[in-house]
């Protein structure tokens, strides 16, 4: 594209747009092992600067790439075109309705921000990525995240009541749950907006296509996916169905990546913070079947945490300085653990939780020991369960854990025979495999040991 063209666009914007070799190198790759390089780097200041963008884009017939942290790691924010980071001026926190529990922001605040800043409110925002100190809440949306919570406060998807977007005309729309008398009359708008739902009405509409959508996409328990467009959670609506609830095009655009609208404002449903009584049974397996076997009774609880860390990963904190101290709870040499923490308002609560999960634990009897942690020693076990990632690059020799099948997620009763499948596919080629984190959510990173 002609400089020229791009430097007029500068011209008209409030904020930046760098066209320098420098910014569009640290722009052409995001944490995935993509790269491209982009036309340009925009820092749009508010919505005005967005809906120009928008217009340019369509105009020039390019892409734009909408960016907050860019530590998405499937190369989302990679691309030939224009990438729009909305995290240097769009971090505003605008209204917090304590009544309704809800949060209306702008996409470039940080994920753990968000909850310092409500902590005073006694509201929280439970999706918990690994990557909660620097990922923003646009990227959040975009990509549905989800994270160690999700077993209790569900994903981003969940959590989404209200979007304000650009569409791919320049215009304005707010998506937000509509019964459908409401959506009917939307679709009578003469606008881009009234054809995205005509579109959706009748492209959805006839039960054949709801069969095959339905079909085609995986179990309803399975919670954590992003299995392309949410197009079932469209279908699961009232438009559809009466008994189920009103449709919000939000479920559509949350974790749509940033290729339907610009998102600008984002209305969040928190939750209240977390009971402050909490205990961890760390429940100890010989095999890693065993600890499989026990995730399915175990997840019948009332579980805020159901994290799983096999021997290999284990193995890696052995020669680690700093978490050497946080294995401290370790007895033996399991194959496998499972971290279950659980929590309550009264001590007394906590302590009832606390002996009906023993008693599934003795009646499983798969496990073979099962500390229990309390206070400042759940959050080193949970140091100890997050440092394991990072930890598994130091392993020693040309062999290491290659991240190639992450975040697959399966409903809870198909887990061991997922694993078990997996495992053989590894002993059929030689290989073994790390197996960790979200047991509860039935979804495990599994990193073949190769070397490459
Ligand atoms: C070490 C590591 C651990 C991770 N752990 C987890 C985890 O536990 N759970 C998890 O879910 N993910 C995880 N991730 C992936 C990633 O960190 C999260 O998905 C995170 O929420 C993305 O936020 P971000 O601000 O970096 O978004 P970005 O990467 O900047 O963007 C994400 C998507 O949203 C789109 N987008 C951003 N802003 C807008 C906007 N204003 N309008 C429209 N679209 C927009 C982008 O185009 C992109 O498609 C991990 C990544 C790393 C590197």
């Amino acid at each position: 594209m002609n400089k020229n063209t791009l430097n007029d666009l500068r011209n008209q914007l409030e904020g930046s747009l760098e066209l320098d070799k420098l910014s569009r190198s640290l722009y052409a790759t995001d944490a995935s092992v993509y790269r491209k390089v982009p036309l340009g780097v925009a820092f749009p200041k508010n919505e005005n600067d967005i809906q120009k963008l928008v217009r340019f884009a369509q105009k020039h017939n390019i892409g734009l790439i909408p960016r907050t942290a860019g530590t998405s790691l499937a190369g989302q924010c990679v691309g030939e075109g224009l990438v729009v980071d909305v995290s240097r001026y769009m971090t505003e926190i605008i209204e917090v309705n304590e009544k309704e529990k809800t949060v209306r922001l702008q996409p470039g605040v940080i994920r753990d921000e968000l909850n310092i800043f409500l902590e005073k409110h006694n509201l929280f925002f439970g999706p918990n990525t690994s990557t909660s100190n620097r990922c923003m809440i646009g990227g959040m949306v975009g990509n549905n995240s989800s994270g160690t919570t999700s077993i209790q406060y569900g994903v981003t998807r969940d959590k989404v009541i209200q979007l304000k977007t650009i569409l791919t005309d320049g215009s304005i729309v707010t998506f937000k749950a509509l019964t459908p008398e409401a959506y009917k009359d939307k679709m009578k708008l003469e606008s881009l907006e009234g054809k995205i739902y005509r579109d959706i009405y009748e492209e959805l509409k006839n039960p054949d296509t709801q069969k095959k959508i339905k079909g085609g996409f995986p179990k309803e328990s399975i919670h954590r996916r992003n299995t392309g467009y949410a197009i079932d959670a469209l279908i699961a609506s009232s438009l559809y169905d009466p008994s189920k609830e009103n449709i919000n095009i939000c479920k559509l655009l949350c974790g749509s990546e940033g290729t339907l609208a610009f998102t600008t404002e984002i209305t969040l449903q928190l939750d209240e913070i977390p009971p402050s009584f909490s205990a961890m049974v760390v429940t100890h397996y010989n095999t890693l079947e065993d600890s499989l076997k026990d995730v399915v009774p175990v997840m019948n609880h009332n579980l805020h945490l159901c994290e799983m860390m096999d021997k290999v990963i284990l193995d890696c904190t052995l020669n680690n300085k700093e978490q050497m101290a946080n294995r401290f709870f370790v007895k033996g040499d399991p194959a496998a653990l499972l971290m279950l923490e659980l929590k309550d308002d009264t001590a007394q609560g906590l302590e009832k939780q606390l002996e009906e999960l023993l008693q599934t634990i003795n009646n499983s009897g798969l496990s073979y020991a099962h500390p229990i942690l309390r206070e400042e020693d759940i959050n080193k076990a949970i140091v100890l369960r997050k440092a394991g990632l990072g930890l598994l690059g130091n392993m020693v020799g040309d062999r290491k854990a290659v991240a190639c099948i992450e975040d697959t997620a399966v409903a809870l009763e198909d887990l061991k025979e997922f694993i078990d499948e997996f495992s053989q596919i590894m002993k059929e080629f030689g290989q073994k495999a790390v197996y960790y984190a979200h047991a509860g959510a039935g979804e495990l990173h599994l990193r073949p040991i190769l070397n490459l």
